[in-house]
């Protein structure tokens, strides 16, 4: 299963997101300050795990939650084959 980590850039915080499947949406924000504000952070563990072999990567978009804040979601591709 591959993990990202991220990093806030509100306050610092270095979180991981757990993905149960390659493909699967989940909203990501940071768990300290809810914010959708971060950047990936490549850990050498998994770093082959969200690129396929075409360069496909997690793509990051931002969307209107139904509480009214803005979620960013993270996109895995899946593997190629
Ligand atoms: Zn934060």
């Amino acid at each position: 299963m591959p993990i990202y980590e991220f990093r806030c850039l509100e306050c610092g915080n270095v979180f991981e997101k757990l993905f149960k499947k390659p493909d699967e949406k989940v909203a990501v924000c940071c768990p300290g300050c809810k914010s959708e504000s971060f950047e990936r952070v490549i850990s050498s563990t998994n770093y082959l795990m969200g690129t396929g072999k075409s360069g496909k990567k997690p793509s990051v978009t931002t969307k209107s939650c139904s509480s009214g804040n803005g979620c960013t979601t993270l996109e895995i591709p899946g593997p190629d084959d």
